[in-house]
């Protein structure tokens, strides 16, 4: 097992380099994807099982985050896009999709965002798929994606007459088609935009489930904690920051506090999802982003003007912080959630 043995220093020393680049869009995360699948990062460090175990994502997703939110944000994708795949039985076509993602060599893209509000509300989902000779054919428009390279594998939530569907298709599918990605905030290397399908088939065999609230149950621990450890490898890199470029030490005694309460708690419910309780995931992915907005804008007060200038690594990691209330489940998704368990 390579659990834990993920060393933060070697792969800082790997991504921090390319991470203003990443951000700007100058370049893309697919060398970077291609490196972790050819080093094994993105396979089981248990050569027999199917799925890596969280708490060893946790610890690979917060290390990057430290170097690069681009390469982590690109990973939690690739790591999410496995965990659907392996979530159920593998099939003719889903089988031979795992080694290419492993490897690094295709590009995991996961449009389940429309779904998460979507559970529970009869709101149509903005891709449906009408049966067709033994299969689908995937209409509509994904609104957001990222990883959108290539032949990407993509999972996508999808209406069907008879309820809803998750299913795989390939990006350079017959019918897809990429809208040119708008200049963004940050993370602009990600290949992340729309996507619109027309008529794009999918065999029975690329349907992962019939049963969408159900997976996405199943897939949610990882998401969340996934997600958790994109903010805790920010914040860990401002913090970083801060004690090794600030002339003037800032007068933060609670903040290092907060985020090892933070750090603590995610590596111990990487380690037993269960033990989170109603809320729980929710709360501690809203906790991990209000540190990290925290240590970013102490990271710019702490640094002055050299700071403040727009390729600096502080302000690159403001704009990444930006970015965490916004992946889906968004900050008010999360709050909600949160209020409902507290009531129920
Ligand atoms: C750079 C980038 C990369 C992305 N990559 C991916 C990806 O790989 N996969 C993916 O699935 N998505 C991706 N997204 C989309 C992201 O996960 C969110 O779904 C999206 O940003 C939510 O906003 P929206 O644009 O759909 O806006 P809207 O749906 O208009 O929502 C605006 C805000 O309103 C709130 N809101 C709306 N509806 C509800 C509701 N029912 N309950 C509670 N609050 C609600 C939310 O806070 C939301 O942020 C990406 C977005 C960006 C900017």
């Amino acid at each position: 097992m390579r659990t834990g043995s993920v060393d933060p220093a070697r792969l800082f020393k790997e991504f921090s380099p390319q991470a203003g680049d990443l951000d700007a869009g100058r370049r893309d995360v697919r060398d970077g994807i291609h490196w972790l699948g050819r080093q094994g990062f993105l396979r089981s460090p248990d050569a027999t099982a199917a799925r890596a175990p969280l708490p060893y994502l946790v610890s690979l997703v917060r290390a990057l985050a430290a170097a690069s939110l681009s390469t982590a944000f690109s990973v939690w994708s690739q790591c999410m896009v496995l965990e659907y795949l392996t979530l159920s039985e593998p099939t003719s076509e889903t089988e031979p999709l795992l080694e290419a993602l492993r490897s690094g060599r295709v590009m995991g893209a996961t449009a389940l965002a429309p779904a998460i509000p979507a559970v529970g509300d009869s709101a149509p989902l903005p891709v449906s798929a009408e049966l067709s000779g033994g299969g689908y054919l995937l209409k509509g428009t994904i609104g957001w994606a990222s990883n959108l390279f290539d032949s990407a594998v993509v999972v996508t939530p999808a209406d069907t007459a008879e309820g809803r569907i998750v299913a795989v298709f390939r990006l350079a599918s017959p019918g897809v088609q990429v809208a040119a990605p708008a200049p963004l905030l940050a993370l602009n290397g990600t290949g992340s935009s729309s996507v619109t399908l027309d008529g794009v088939r999918v065999a029975e065999a690329a349907v992962l489930s019939w049963d969408l609230p159900g997976f996405l149950a199943a897939c949610r621990p990882t998401m969340l904690l996934l997600q958790t450890a994109l903010a805790v490898g920010v914040t860990d890199a401002c913090l970083a920051a801060i004690g090794a470029d600030s002339r003037v030490p800032p007068h933060c005694p609670e903040l290092d506090g907060r985020h090892q309460r933070v750090a603590a708690t995610l590596s111990g419910y990487a380690e037993a999802p269960g033990s989170a309780g109603p809320g729980g995931l929710a709360q501690l992915r809203v906790d991990a982003m209000s540190v990290a907005h925290a240590a970013a804008g102490l990271e710019m007060a702490a640094g002055g003007g050299k700071a403040f200038q727009a390729g600096s690594a502080s302000s690159r990691r403001v704009r990444e912080a930006a970015f965490l209330p916004v992946q889906a489940p968004t900050l008010e998704h999360l709050r909600r959630e949160i209020a409902r368990t507290a009531s129920a």
